[in-house]
């Protein structure tokens, strides 16, 4: 038999590296935590400084309440936390740490130093080489700045798993859009190899925080809604199923201020978005769910990405139902209305039309604002879909009403019916829509270029060696219509931006179809003449299909997009985008009035 093995016990490095395998995965999970810290700390100016992607070095910088002189050293020591005391304090955790193994895990597998400055503390102070390291004073102003330097230098088999600077800085830089979307009231800035990537101002409000980091093209295309039910409240920004996308990578759900991912959290969502949405297409929100903190576990996952609900379906139910709702456009007691798109970031042009528009074509936030407000006077709970109609139709006072009317209902997932001044509008959904996207590229054509949006991942698609040559060829032409391309390879080109007009769109198809189009019509000379076959095309493909279903509110809004854009009662391909059927048309064919 052979000899029994003896036991020891690790020595105290080893456990912590064995900790951070759990937490530090790469310098996105490094900078998580510290944030996190930051933002436990109550710091309302965050500053992150990052050098090669967070390998060589992470510098998180916080105004919040520091660290006092004396707990330095055990910030870096192993279970030592300020946030929970006992085990009653874990079952309500408010903190977004509390495990007290961040500092040390980092610290093991990399070079830490640790700054700060307590209102108790005339000076700051720092420690560096780990929780026994030299404590020094140093000048600092109240707040906290760890530096990470050197990630893994320690740990090789570590370092391998590391991808190229431009990958891990797109995951740092993911995670600090995440946490800065929980927390508007806090300004973030940050910086890769001192060239500031974003800066995000902390008076600048929820609605341009979640602009700014989810595009505005996201914020044009989501109701901003909230619904509450006893301790229950969810708010923030839903899209639009028009704004639905290929892979659910624009989910942000917070819970209590922690971004989770969550089976039966996105569940419930995708319940809701049912009705309104495509299979395979996935819905795009930012979302902010608070319950009292007992009624969650957020003790099951060490980078607690994940928690546990104590009453599952309560929650499921009530998110299920929020959102549809919203989505509904209709219920009592709760606010729906359009996200405006910031002012600020509209094209001079659009801003004017819209103006000169504003007292007969009222914008398509201002009506589903109004319908937000009409349900909420008539509060009623839970309409049923006929009195919604009827509600809607309510809306359509026989003066006022825009040149369009408002929509009554759809039709076979085709068309659209409206009722106006004269009588019954019926519209070509698709060609409509088309019609309106194709306008505005055509404006944006004429002015500074269609804008671009990036691709959260870039989009690699085969083509022709002859198609790779025209891209690479009419390079400024692809910019000019919102694509940023580059040649993979022979037969590859890689999509990195698309135009930000199109919202959500395949890409590739999009990019394949106006390449041909490009080839076949050759020369510079003749593609300017043939720019508009162009736009249509690319117009074609991003309008909503037939069959999609589409709310009141959804129905309204392209209404009075219609009104802005529409130069002639034709869409690109001739066809008409809409007719009037009149009354004394439609008493002529029922014998009325004879
Ligand atoms: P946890 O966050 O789970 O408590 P950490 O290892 O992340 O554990 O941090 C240990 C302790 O160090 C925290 O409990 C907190 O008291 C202190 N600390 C860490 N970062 C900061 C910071 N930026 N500002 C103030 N205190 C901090
Ligand atoms: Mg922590």
């Amino acid at each position: 038999m052979s000899e029994a093995p003896r036991i020891q016990r690790l020595p105290d490095v080893l456990i912590s590296q064995i900790a951070a395998g759990e937490v530090v995965e790469r310098p996105a999970s490094v900078i998580k935590e510290l944030l996190e810290n930051s933002l436990d700390a109550g710091g309302r100016q965050i500053e992150v400084d990052v050098e090669q992607g967070g390998v060589r070095l992470m510098r998180v910088r916080d105004d919040g309440c520091g660290i006092r002189k004396d707990d330095l050293a055990l910030a870096l020591s192993r279970h030592a936390t300020s946030k929970i005391q006992n085990l009653s304090d874990l079952e309500q955790v408010r903190s977004l740490g509390f495990r007290g193994e961040a500092l040390p895990s980092i610290s093991s597998v990399a070079r830490l130093s640790l700054a700060s400055r307590s209102a108790q503390d005339a000076n700051g102070w720092i420690v560096t080489g780990g929780e026994s390291g030299a404590l020094r004073p140093t000048p600092h102003p109240i707040g906290t700045t760890v530096e990470v330097r050197d990630l893994f230098y320690n740990i090789p088999a570590r370092r391998k798993f590391l991808r190229s600077e431009q990958t891990e800085f797109d995951h740092l830089q993911e995670t600090v859009k995440r946490l800065a979307l929980s927390r508007a009231d806090t300004g973030f800035t940050l910086r890769h190899h001192e060239r500031t990537v974003f800066t995000l101002r902390a008076d600048e409000g929820p609605e341009r925080r979640v602009a700014a980091l989810c595009g505005e093209n996201f914020m044009a295309q989501a109701l901003s809604m909230e619904f509450e039910a006893g301790p229950l409240r969810v708010s923030g920004w839903i899209g639009l199923p028009t704004f639905s996308r290929s892979q659910a990578d624009m989910q942000y759900f917070y819970l209590n201020g922690r971004l989770v991912r969550d089976k039966l959290v996105s569940h419930a969502l995708r319940q809701a978005y049912q009705d309104v949405l495509y299979h395979g297409r996935h819905p795009a929100y930012v979302l902010y769910f608070t319950l009292p903190p007992e009624e969650v576990d957020v003790n099951v996952h060490p980078a607690k990405h994940e928690v546990r609900f104590r009453s599952g379906r309560m929650a499921h139910d009530f998110l299920y139902r929020a959102v549809q709702q919203a989505l509904a456009g209709t219920r009592a007691g709760q606010t729906v209305s359009a996200a405006r798109p910031p002012a600020a970031t509209q094209s001079p042009h659009t801003q004017h039309t819209q103006q000169a528009a504003m007292p007969l074509h009222a914008s398509a936030s201002e009506v589903r604002e109004q319908i937000g407000a009409y349900t909420i006077l008539h509060g009623t709970p839970a309409l049923e879909p006929a009195l919604e109609m009827e509600q809607e139709g309510a809306h359509a006072p026989a003066q006022d009403a825009p040149p369009l009317g408002y929509a009554l209902a759809q039709l076979q997932g085709i068309y659209i019916l409206a009722e106006n001044k004269s009588g019954l509008v019926l519209v070509d959904m698709h060609a409509a829509h088309e019609r309106v996207l194709y306008e505005r590229m055509k404006d944006a054509l004429q002015g500074a270029g269609v804008r671009a949006q990036p691709l959260l991942v870039p989009v690699s698609v085969s083509v022709s060696e002859h198609e790779a040559q025209a891209a690479e060829q009419h390079g400024e032409l692809l910019n000019k219509l919102g694509f940023e391309i580059s040649r993979a390879g022979p037969e590859t080109l890689l999509i990195r931006q698309i135009p930000a007009l199109l919202g959500d769109v395949d890409a590739a198809a999009l990019l394949r179809d106006a390449l041909a189009d490009i080839v076949t019509h050759g020369t510079s000379a003749r593609l300017d003449e043939r720019m508009n076959e162009i736009l249509g095309g690319m117009a074609c493909h991003a309008a909503v299909r037939a069959r999609r279903k589409l709310s009141h509110s959804e129905m309204n809004a392209l209404l009075r997009d219609m009104e802005r854009t529409e130069r002639s009662n034709q869409c690109n391909h001739g066809r008409p985008t809409w007719v009037q059927l009149d009354m004394t048309m439609l008493d002529k064919l029922f014998m009325r009035g004879k």
